[in-house]
Order: C-alpha cells, then structure tokens, then sequence
C-alpha cells in the first residue's frame, strides 16, 4: 500500500472511513527547507506522544483540531483535512528567522505576540506573506485569515501557559490549520505539535530543548525529546 501523502516527518494513509486518516510520525528529521537530513532512532515516537498530549490538552480546552486517537507507538487517527495553504506562526520572544531578518539580538521578548504568515511551499521555502498576499493569491479569505489569526493566539496563550508549568519557555512555534472534508466550513489545527515545530528553553537554565539541537549541532537532540515528553506527561498527570 502506498501512503496517500509523505511529507518530510510523516505520512499519511488512507483507512477505512473516508473521513479519517492514519497519520505516521517517521524518524526523520530536516532542517532548512531539507538540506539538512538525519535519522533519529524514536524520534517518531517522541513527536507522536508529545503531540498526542498536547492536542488531548487543547481539544479539552476547547481548541477544534484533527486529532482522533493515538493508534500505537508512531501512529494516530486524525480526521481528513483539506490543509490551508498558509503557515501561522507565533513568536513571543526574537529567535530563528525573525532574528536574521531583523539583525536583533536572539531571546528579545516582545511586548505582544507576533503572528506571521508563510505560503506551505518547499519549493518557495516558505517565504513570509502577508494579509494582502494570501488574499491575492487566495490562499485564505480575509475571514477565514482573521480566524486563523484569533485561533493562533489562543493556542499561544493556552500552550504558553502549559509549557511553563513544564518547566519550558514557549519560544516561538508554527501552526498548520485544514478543512475539515466531512464538513468544510470547519477549520480546525491540523498537522502536529512537537518539539520538531516549537521553540522550547529551560526555564532555568536557558537550554534550548527543540529542533534548534539538530539545526546547531548541539548534540543531545533526542534526549531533549525525550525530556520535553517527561515534562508534559508528569504536566498532563499521564
Ligand atoms: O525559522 P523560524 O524562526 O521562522 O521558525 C519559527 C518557528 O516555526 C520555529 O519554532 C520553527 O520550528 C517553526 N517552523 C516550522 N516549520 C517551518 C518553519 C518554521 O515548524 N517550515
């Protein structure tokens, strides 16, 4: 059986209900639009628990999303999506690529939070865009954009909170949102939330608890997984 899509850390494959999809989270990991690649052993169960924590927390909050149920290790039930073509992205304090665009200092909070928008292309390398841009190029309407905006923000608040009582400062992270194919004038969060798409420090020491281990060589990256899963699990009560 072919999988219905493979992006660069999970496939998705049909199931039986037309409406549902088995999502498999792989041990692959990329970094700057896919030049850089590695394989990490358990990295795929690591996102798949941390994610399936997280969205069980927002669903009981009251944020719609495409998450069913976790199927086993590396696997889950996730509703199908028609995914929006925009990238949301949330930055509460300076780093990665709002640092090398602006020349400011990495750790800068910012008095509010800043949501940004890219067009999802590998092949573009998810260039920034704007409000004007996705409306031109129809990749959302001004209502379903403000919506995205709104849900991004709550998110924000929501796993900002969450992640501090683990101990984790929430940096900055991206959101993909879809269309609900049983019914499409639901958007709900789609994709996945792991350490593979948020900024995370220690609190304490300042550590850098994310991605940016394996995009800076930092060494340590899964066990920095492996810690974040600890510190969301004992946060759930799981
Ligand atoms: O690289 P940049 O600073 O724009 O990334 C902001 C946040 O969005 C980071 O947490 C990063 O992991 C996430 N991101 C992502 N996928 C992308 C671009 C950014 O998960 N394609």
């Amino acid at each position: 059986m072919e999988p219905l899509y493979e992006g660069k850390a999970k496939r998705l494959w049909a199931t039986e209900d037309p409406d549902i999809l088995r999502m498999e989270f792989k041990n692959d990991a990329t970094a700057f639009n896919g030049e850089k690649k590695a394989q990490f052993e358990n990295k795929g169960r690591l996102n798949n628990e941390i994610s399936t924590l997280i969205y069980g927390f927002l669903e009981k909050e009251g944020v719609p999303t495409h998450f069913v149920r976790q199927i086993d290790a590396t696997n889950v039930e996730v509703r199908k999506v028609e995914i929006l073509m925009v990238e949301v992205i949330v930055r509460n304090l300076a780093a990665g690529s709002f640092c090398k665009r602006t020349g400011v200092e990495e750790g800068m909070p910012f008095s509010q939070a800043i949501v940004e928008f890219s067009i999802k292309s590998d092949e573009l390398g998810d260039p920034l865009v704007n409000d004007d841009y996705i409306r031109e190029l129809k990749l959302a309407s001004p209502e379903d954009l403000a919506f995205l905006r709104k849900s991004a923000l709550k998110v924000n608040e929501i796993l900002g909170k969450f992640f501090a009582e683990c101990g984790l400062k929430l940096v900055d992270f991206k959101l993909e949102f879809g269309r609900l194919v049983s019914d499409p004038s639901q958007i709900v969060l789609a994709d996945e939330i792991s350490p593979d798409g948020c900024r995370l420090w220690d609190l304490k020491s300042g550590e850098k608890m994310d991605k940016d281990r394996f995009r800076r060589d930092l060494g340590g990256v899964m066990e920095a997984y492996a810690e974040v899963l600890e510190r969301v699990k004992a946060a759930v009560g799981a």
